[in-house]
């Protein structure tokens, strides 16, 4: 799998800056060398990993950030390693889960990219999610019959929730996080698709500062500047302060 040069980074925040989450997500993996239509048949959890794989290759594994405590207010830092949330692909998954309990016996699959950009026009939570079960459900039976997603009981679909996190762990990344303050415990999802476009867009917005001063000193192109190592980049940078 490629590194994406600074040029294809830049191409990549021009391109998708006015995308949504889901479609923005689809053009950082295309940068990684994915096509249609095995793009939008990775699952979430597997789009995530390769999420993380091109974060790391881009601006490295470490995660710095703050959460608010949701007991007293504090801001807790947040440091980690993206390997520490990595979980690594077992051989006992599969592509799908049936799962049977009273009359009910439900198969499921995990949810992939094509799921979520079907989805992306749904503005309720409520919606998304009846919508985004209906994607997964690949057959569902009460006492043998073939039934309707929405006839399926709230308490099963708590066990169908477990099955479909069983089956794409990587989906749902939960950091344990602790208040110093307070000593208050608590769990935060770890969105890897919006980490990485906040690092693609601060990344792009100092470098494109660093073009504009060396363009304005040196009278080079932007792509030759793009071209150089950071490391040069920044020597040339240090010839232009006073
Ligand atoms: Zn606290």
């Amino acid at each position: 799998m490629d590194t994406p040069s600074p040029a294809a980074l830049f191409a990549l925040w021009e391109r998708a800056r006015r995308l949504d989450a889901v479609e923005r997500s689809r053009a950082a993996l295309r940068t990684l060398g994915l096509a249609e239509p095995d793009l939008g048949q990775l699952t979430v959890g597997q789009a995530d990993t390769l999420l993380m794989d091109l974060r790391a290759r881009a601006f490295g594994a470490s995660i710095a950030a703050v959460a608010g405590c949701p007991a007293c207010g504090e801001q807790v830092d947040v440091e980690f390693d993206l390997r520490d949330v990595w979980t690594p692909p077992s051989g006992d998954l599969g592509t799908s889960a049936s799962i049977a309990e009273d009359d009910f016996t439900v198969q499921v699959r995990p949810a992939c990219l094509d799921d979520l950009s079907r989805l992306a026009c749904l503005s309720s939570d409520e919606d998304r999610a009846v919508a985004l079960l209906r994607c997964c459900v690949l057959e569902a039976r009460k006492a043998g019959e073939l039934v309707a997603v929405e006839e399926i009981p709230p308490e099963f679909v708590v066990l169908l929730d477990r099955a479909l996190a069983e089956l794409d762990p990587q989906a749902d990344v939960q950091l344990s996080l602790g208040c110093p303050t307070c000593g208050r415990a608590w769990l935060v999802p770890f969105d890897i698709a919006a980490f990485f476009w906040d690092d693609l867009d601060a990344w792009v917005r100092r470098t494109a500062r660093d073009v504009g001063t060396l363009a304005a000193q040196f009278g080079w192109a932007e792509a030759d500047i793009l071209a150089m190592g950071a490391d040069r980049r920044a020597l040339y940078l240090e010839l232009t302060r006073p």
